[in-house]
């Protein structure tokens, strides 16, 4: 049953999937979930299966991921398609009965950065072409992560019946406003982020802030439904500071200001050092700062670490500041519960994921405020929210977070509260659910298109009641 005889293996998330070779292992009839309604969701560099804090891999992983399985759960036969970068990476991961990752052959079997990757993008499409054919499925619902996946469901809607969903995870004509070189890619990006938000069903806003943006730099066409990002609320909950110090040796009362996130000069990381200097030079009071995520030495995201070692180093806090790497979701909820302060500084940030992780940990953020931050930082009651690169800026708020523990008590928990009431990913995939069943029910009556069978809607899913609304803006 394993029609391209791929190697299979099972996993778990956060396992690290990339350096051995896989044992090959059919998958059983059952695996396949031929009895269930399929969908795919395209991710092209975005692997839901790899280990998640370094350059390429961040939030969009985490969000293919988590909603693959979770809407599995839900009734559908999930297929996470992505690029395969390394020989040794097993062609298909099967996480749950229902729910795998399937790496296809696009261009050469090595990391390619997503600005060169457009190039590579025509094979992609054949290769999932290919594969559906094998195994004899056709998805008449595919939903793409970030622009590079939208050129590929934009290519496959020329070819087939099939409805597309998109999320962007990142907006060029946001992230241009904010670099200064624009890369070669950049008018090809625009230009396919404006024909997916008017030619796909439906995109997905993960805030209003970001529906907003859409409308105004991208395009008045369109339908967009807003559906915000999740956390996993099983893994971040809160844990009392002192057991999560305990558990990672860290002193029981030095305050404790943390990142968490890739080494990108648009997280701003730079921004906090400043400020952490700022606030030391101001108040001469001690702390600690610890800046987690992976970096790879050969690659951009080893540059930027290197660039702010420097910049700890030449502002003399080298003593406070600690560099503990890449983690994993395991244990980030202890680092998470042991600061006193989560801060998200990003020069821009489409959703931010972080943010919600920490808060569902009872810490509170300071984020800066842009994009989904806005949404999801409630300020003076979950957190501050504070300009962007406004140094002094974020030396205050850090200021007023060590320095009011009766306030700074409160925000703990209304975040925690925050989080808990409204951001779940099984609640993101029953919106998506909803979504997608309404879209192939409209697909079906639609007689313009090619006849659906009625039984295209698993009767699972089918029990899930309708809540999304969408709009279409002309
Ligand atoms: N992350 C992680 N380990 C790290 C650093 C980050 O697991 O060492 C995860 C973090 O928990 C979050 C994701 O990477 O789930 C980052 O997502 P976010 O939306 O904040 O930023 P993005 O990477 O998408 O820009």
């Amino acid at each position: 049953m394993n029609p391209l005889n791929q190697t299979v293996k099972t996993s778990s998330f956060n396992t690290p999937q990339k350096t051995s070779p896989q044992k090959s292992t059919p998958i059983s009839p059952r695996l396949t979930g031929r009895n269930r309604q399929p969908i795919a969701l395209i991710s092209v560099h975005g692997d839901p299966d790899v280990d998640i804090g370094r350059e390429e891999a961040g939030g969009q992983n985490v969000y293919v991921r988590q909603v693959g399985e979770a809407l599995a759960k839900l009734g559908w036969q999930v297929d996470m398609f992505t690029r395969k970068i390394h020989p040794d990476q097993p062609t298909i991961v099967q996480h749950s009965p229902h729910c795998r990752t399937i790496r296809l052959t696009a261009g050469p079997l090595e990391y390619i950065p997503r600005d060169e990757l457009f190039e590579y993008l025509p094979e992609f499409v054949t290769a999932f072409q290919n594969f559906q054919a094998k195994e004899g499925t056709n998805y008449p619902l595919v939903h793409t992560n970030y622009w590079l996946s939208a050129w590929v469901g934009l290519q496959l809607k020329k070819y087939h019946n099939v409805q597309l969903v998109h999320t962007y995870h990142s907006l060029g004509q946001v992230k241009y406003q904010t670099v200064s070189n624009r890369p070669k890619i950049a008018d090809t990006r625009l230009t396919v982020e404006k024909s997916i938000l008017e030619q796909s069903n439906t995109v997905v806003a993960t805030s209003p802030q970001e529906e907003e943006i859409l409308r105004h730099t991208v395009s008045q066409n369109g339908h967009i439904s807003v559906i915000p990002c999740g956390t996993n609320l099983e893994n971040f909950h809160v844990i009392s500071k002192s057991e999560a110090r305990l558990k990672l040796g860290l002193d029981a009362h030095e305050p404790i200001i943390l990142y968490v996130g890739r080494f990108d000069p648009r997280k701003g990381i730079e921004t906090l050092v400043r400020a952490c200097h700022q606030y030391q030079t101001a108040q001469n009071q001690p702390f600690k700062l610890m800046i987690a995520g992976g970096a790879d030495p050969n690659k951009t995201d080893g540059q930027e670490r290197q660039r702010i070692e420097g910049l700890v180093q030449e502002l003399g806090l080298t003593k406070q500041t600690a560099f503990p790497g890449q983690l994993s979701h395991e244990i980030l909820p202890f680092y998470y519960a042991a600061a006193d302060v989560c801060v998200v500084p990003s020069h821009y940030e489409p959703f931010g994921l972080v943010a919600i992780e920490a808060m569902a940990c009872g810490t509170p953020v300071i984020a800066s405020n842009v994009g989904g931050l806005k949404f999801t930082v409630i300020p003076e009651e979950t957190g501050l929210l504070v300009p962007p690169q406004d140094i002094s800026g974020f030396a205050n708020a850090i200021n007023r977070i060590l320095t009011d523990d009766i306030w700074t008590q409160k925000l703990r928990k209304q975040a925690s509260v925050r989080v808990s009431e409204n951001f779940s990913w099984a609640g993101v995939a029953i919106r998506l659910s909803d979504l997608y069943r309404r879209i192939l029910a409209e697909s079906i009556m639609d007689e313009r298109l090619l006849p659906l069978s009625r039984s295209v809607i698993n009767s699972e899913v089918a029990a899930i009641p309708v809540t999304t609304s969408t709009r279409k803006v002309s």
